[in-house]
């Protein structure tokens, strides 16, 4: 996707040879114009699928989940990392260990909102060792419902999320895909 690559290259910060910051449009401010368009192309991709709802984790999947479900008319789930008052019984929980903060903690989403009917979209804003992605299919697949693909707007192709997660044969579309962040800048896949 152009837009966003072209996003990515004019604010992305290289943090490290494996850490990309885009704070300024996806990750703490959001930038809603290319939110929707993220969620028209995922919708595009994914329209054939026959999606029932969309599943992402927050904070961060959340913008780009809930355009694409805007665009395909489908509920979107949030998987939540702390239990609440409002969401203690009844839960789907699977532990991720998270790439960023280097630790592990678990997501959760209430039983009620998942069916063996449903055909989830899968989505979230960064690929890296798919153990996201892969966390969210457990739940799926605790459902009894199916992972009809996965949608990331950001996979860092250098690293084995994609494979992992094609090897277990679901569908993976990435939006923009980043061949390495080497040297400091940042270099796309074909
Ligand atoms: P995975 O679970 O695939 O190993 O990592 C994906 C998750 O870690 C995403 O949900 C995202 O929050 C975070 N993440 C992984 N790599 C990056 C990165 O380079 N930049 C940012 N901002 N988040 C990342």
């Amino acid at each position: 996707m152009e837009l966003l690559k072209r996003k990515i290259l004019d604010e992305g910060i290289v943090l490290s040879n494996q850490v990309l910051k885009v704070d300024s449009f996806l990750n703490h401010q959001i930038d809603p114009l290319l939110m929707q368009a993220i969620g028209k192309t995922f919708a595009s991709l994914f329209r054939e699928s026959a999606i029932t709802k969309i599943i992402t984790i927050e904070s961060s999947g959340i913008a780009p989940a809930v355009m694409a479900g805007l665009e395909l008319g489908v509920p979107v789930i949030f998987a939540r990392k702390r239990k609440s008052l409002t969401l203690q019984d009844d839960l789907y929980t699977e532990k991720v260990y998270s790439f960023t903060k280097k630790e592990e903690s678990e997501v959760s989403i209430s039983r009620k909102l998942v069916s063996p009917v449903d055909r989830v979209l899968l989505i979230d804003d960064f690929l890296a060792n798919g153990e996201a992605a892969l966390a969210m299919a457990r739940i799926v697949e605790q459902a009894d419902a199916t992972v009809a693909g996965i949608g990331i707007v950001i996979e860092k192709a250098f690293q084995n999320g994609a494979l992992k997660l094609k090897e277990q044969g679901y569908r993976v579309e990435s939006l923009a895909r980043v061949a390495s962040l080497e040297n400091g800048s940042v270099e796309f896949a074909n």
